[in-house]
């Protein structure tokens, strides 16, 4: 069977549906998924594992015997922690086929086949009775259904139904009971992510400010879960108003209504300032006593407790609909709502406002409009008032009264710059539109022409016939999921060509790809085998993932926001290619091999990849290494972009590297697709 898969093509910028195999797409999603991740995650599986046998013994002492429903069981883990512990029988429910098939293999290695029966079905699809996927209904309900945001994989609405089809009253649930945690805080980076704020800029005829449209205040946003790992925030970037308080609480073993509703806490101020984001968390309590517990609480909520990395489950940050000034000590009301799959808050400073527990559920929708342009980092990007500068800077030495300005960038406010600064006519060829709020606020509406036409439409007409003086562009296109992804702006360059002027200037003149080999402090977990896990033999799982990872023998590199995932660089950063915008795409691939040494001892679990933009000879924009901040080869990335990681599949050969060694490289860019393809030997 032939299915269809959505891409985005770099030469294009526009999505394309691709014919696939069958199997690719089960490929891509078991290569990426969270399942190594989670089989690392060694405090959750401990504490699955205490919890699941208390839950045992505890209904063997009252001398029933224990039926184990165990919904989404992956590899089989918990299933078979639920025989180890003397179960009886375990149901092992899983929706995603491939999984179901390893989790039968998996089960029948660790020699459980007799004691677990895996159902490749959706929980609510299951059946009880004599001639039911199950006998009877189960009295130990386990699952591992929760993402950052606790319900957003449809942990509510399984639960609803599994208690009123699937188990007995009164069963036992691991985990007991989940608690969902909260604190107020004022952090400008943050809410940089969620508003656009003023922009100044010195003109030589004075400053002049692009202000956000009006629609923009008051506007809730989009209800997608903004997850992070807060760990890696810097306590520098953020002022807690508030204590930690808790929102709410789920108790797994009782009867789960997933229907919206609201829960509101009362809380003081424990300084003052602009109350912007909450940041929230939650627990899982393994058992009734809450002694077996698992939290996802950042490092400042209990300094000296262990921390267990994960990328699994990480932190939540909301952003308010609009900031509210708070005063120490002055009672405010924090409410928590949610539907089925999201949850989002708002702060009141009186209980009168809608009192009624069942009032403002809906879930929050964008007015403005920008919130469906940009995205989060997006928004962080354009906020980075340095970066920002460099772009005046450049632009500033270009820019005149009689310049053409042509701007190629998703979503860009390159042409409201260029106009500030004083072009004759601005035309901007976008992907994505949308921006008229904007032009509007600024009074722009009539400065700035908007030409909906891909590139190679574009007639000497949208120019009035004159020639383009200035192409400029970020360049940033929303469809891009890898760095190089972003020279769709030289295929588009090279498409307007006949528009442009003899001595045009492109700005970004040209970019180039930069690589650096590094250890991770942890990312390295989510694409590494586990083995073993409690006792348990998960190789198989291993196996399919390796698998996957070859299939069609193309590895590829990924996009992670590395802000995020600490790293040491073993290598210097290298400069590997370059893309001149002056010229036209040539017609051959761009490619090159070489050798890069190891400077520090080290693991060599992956070689970054980033995009330098050089907007002239003098400046330039990393969406990568910022800097190396120590002898140690600590790095700081960009905070607004994702880069390139490429996962070594022999990381552990290089673990045991005691003399820092080379690693050698082949990358090429193949201009017909617009794609990187490499290869490194260790
Ligand atoms: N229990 C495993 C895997 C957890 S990941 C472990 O703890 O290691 C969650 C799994 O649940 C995924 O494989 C997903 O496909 C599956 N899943 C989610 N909701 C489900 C449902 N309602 N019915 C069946 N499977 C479900």
């Amino acid at each position: 069977m032939k299915i269809f898969c959505g891409r985005a093509n770099p030469t294009t910028g526009e999505m394309e549906w691709l014919e696939e195999d069958e199997d690719y797409d089960y490929h891509q999603e078991i290569a990426r998924s969270r399942y190594a991740d989670m089989l690392h995650d060694k405090d959750r599986n401990v504490k699955y594992y205490q919890g699941i046998r208390a839950a045992v013994s505890r209904v063997k002492e009252r001398g029933e015997k224990a039926i184990v429903l165990d919904i989404g069981t992956g590899t089989g883990l918990l299933s078979m922690m639920a025989a180890s512990a003397g179960a009886d029988f375990c149901y092992a429910i899983e929706v995603f086929k491939p999984m179901a098939k390893a989790a039968v293999k998996i089960v029948e290695k660790n020699g459980f086949a007799d004691k677990i029966k895996v159902i490749s079905k959706h929980s609510t699809e299951v059946t009880v009775g004599p001639d039911g996927d199950m006998e009877c209904r189960a009295n130990i309900l386990v699952t591992e259904l929760f993402d950052t945001e606790l319900i957003g994989e449809g942990a509510l609405p399984t639960y609803e139904h599994a208690h009123k089809y699937l188990v007995q009253e009164g069963c036992e649930a691991v985990p007991h009971r989940a608690t969902v945690y909260a604190q107020l805080v004022e952090s400008k980076r943050m809410w940089s992510w969620n508003k656009l704020f003023p922009i100044h800029v010195e003109a030589e005829d004075g400053e002049k400010i692009i202000v956000p449209p009006s629609e923009m205040e008051n506007c809730p946003g989009v209800p997608s879960v903004c997850d992070v790992q807060l760990n890696q925030m810097p306590s520098s970037d953020f002022t807690a108003l508030s204590d930690v308080v808790t929102m709410f609480s789920v108790d797994f073993s009782k009867p789960v209504q997933s229907a919206s509703t609201c829960y509101r806490v009362q809380l003081e101020p424990v300084q003052s300032g602009k109350a912007q984001i909450v940041l929230s968390w939650w627990d899982i309590d393994m058992d009734p006593s809450g002694m077996i517990k698992c939290s996802m609480a950042p490092h400042w909520v209990k300094p000296s407790a262990a921390l267990q990395w994960r990328d699994h489950w990480m932190q939540c940050v909301y952003f308010l609909p609009n900031e509210e000034p708070v005063l120490q000590g002055e009672k405010v009301f924090l409410t928590a709502c949610r539907d089925e799959y999201s949850v989002w808050y708002k702060l009141q400073k009186t209980s009168e406002e809608d009192n009624k527990a069942d009032v403002g559920v809906e879930s929050p929708v964008c007015r403005c409009h920008a919130h469906l342009l940009w995205n989060r980092p997006r928004f962080g990007e354009l906020n980075d008032q340095n970066r920002t500068q460099q772009y005046i800077k450049a632009l500033r030495k270009v820019v005149s009264t009689d310049t053409v300005c042509l701007c190629v960038s998703d979503g860009s406010l390159l042409p409201v710059l260029a106009h500030c600064l004083g072009a004759k006519q601005v035309q901007y060829f976008i992907l994505v539109s949308d921006l008229c709020n904007l032009f509007k606020a600024n009074h722009l509406e009539d400065k700035i022409k908007v030409i909906e036409a891909r590139p190679e439409l574009l007639k000497a007409s949208h120019f009035k016939d004159e020639k383009v003086s200035v192409l400029m562009g970020e360049p940033f296109f929303s469809t891009s999921l890898l760095p190089w992804h972003n020279l769709y702006f030289w295929y588009a360059r090279t498409a307007v060509t006949s528009h442009l002027s003899s001595n045009v200037t492109v700005l970004p003149q040209a970019a180039s790809l930069h690589m650096m080999i590094v250890e991770f402090q942890d990312l390295w977990r989510i694409r590494s085998p586990c083995g073993i896990c409690e006792g348990f033999d998960v190789q198989t799982m291993d196996d399919m993932i390796k698998d996957s990872l070859n299939f069609r023998e193309s590895k590829e590199a990924e996009p992670h926001p590395l802000w995020e995932y600490p790293c040491k660089s073993l290598s210097d950063p290298l400069e590997v290619l370059t893309f001149d915008f002056r010229q036209t795409v040539p017609q051959h691939c761009l490619s090159t091999e070489g050798s890069v040494n190891l400077l520090r001892k080290g693991r060599s679990h992956g070689a970054v990849l980033w995009m330098e933009y050089h907007l002239d000879a003098d400046v330039s924009i990393s969406t990568g290494l910022m800097q190396i901040s120590n002898e140690k080869g600590n790095c700081d990335w960009n905070p607004h972009c994702k880069q390139a990681v490429y996962f070594f599949s022999s990381v552990i050969e290089s673990e045991t590297l005691s003399d820092p060694g080379a690693v050698t490289y082949a990358i090429n860019f193949d201009t017909k697709t617009g794609e990187i393809a490499m290869d490194f030997k260790l």
